[in-house]
């Protein structure tokens, strides 16, 4: 808290713009907003109000990416939001390259200026697309991540702290696991013959999305976050697997 206003002061010097921050601050806005920055991964990502805040739980999905991404490999990141995800990779390994989409343009713009900033080149490619409707990808790829909407439509309104984020990044349709589907379903023959998809989910979405991975021929296995709680789910299809054919 203390600490806070102190990152407030530093960012509006001027005692008119920080008592207007300070408004912005009581009354809840996120302090990532009001900052316009919040560090994930080892790095500094700009954020405005069109993209969700990256969130440390997310740091899990990058983690595991990084240990299962083969050297020269490209992987995708669906709803790439500010690009955490895509850039922290490519900003660890300079041998990965990204294809990174998103439905919102200004979503977009954000990410593309952190890409300027981490300095990943050409490496991560943007693009536009409404992924329940268009394909963006191009050819196989070894992971397909994403950490798409996935909160149930009815629940948002419970965490008053998410009345600040783009709803459109939050709500996962009636059961929260609309993009899941739509993800597998439209995606997985981008799949190479030994990639997975890596999702982030919800807490309490850990047997949702074994039930989805069983009923379109995947094996998932679900990762527990730092604070416990199920967080990335891993779907391979069997029959490339030894471990599961033997
Ligand atoms: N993890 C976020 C939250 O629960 C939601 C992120 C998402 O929907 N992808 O606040």
């Amino acid at each position: 808290m203390e600490q806070e206003l102190i990152w407030i002061r530093e960012k509006y010097p001027t005692e008119s713009d920080y008592q207007a921050a300070l408004d912005r601050y009581r009354t809840g806005e996120p302090l990532a907003y009001i900052l316009g920055e919040q560090y994930f991964w080892r790095y500094c990502f700009t954020v405005t109000p069109d993209v969700l805040i990256p969130r440390p739980d997310t740091e899990r999905l990058v983690e595991t990416a990084l240990s299962l991404l083969p050297q020269g490999g490209r992987f995708a990141d669906l709803c790439t939001g500010s690009g955490a995800i895509a850039l922290s990779i490519c900003g660890d390994r300079t041998d990965l390259t990204c294809d990174a989409a998103d439905i919102s343009e200004a979503a977009l713009e954000v990410a593309k200026g952190n890409a300027r900033v981490i300095g990943t080149g050409d490496r991560v490619r943007f693009h536009r697309a409404d992924l329940l409707a268009e394909d963006p990808l191009c050819g196989l790829y070894d992971a397909i991540l994403s950490n798409p909407p996935y909160i149930p439509a009815k629940d948002i309104a419970n965490y008053p702290s998410l009345a600040y984020e783009p709803q459109i990044a939050l709500d996962g349709g009636e059961d929260g696991m609309d993009f899941y589907k739509a993800i597998i379903a439209r995606f997985g023959s981008h799949l190479a013959d030994d990639g997975c998809f890596l999702f982030e989910i919800g807490y309490d979405q850990g047997d949702a999305i074994r039930a989805l991975a069983d009923a379109n021929g995947y094996v998932c296995t679900v990762t527990k976050d730092y604070g416990g709680n199920d967080r990335v789910a891993k779907l391979i299809k069997p029959i490339n697997r030894k471990e599961v054919t033997q």
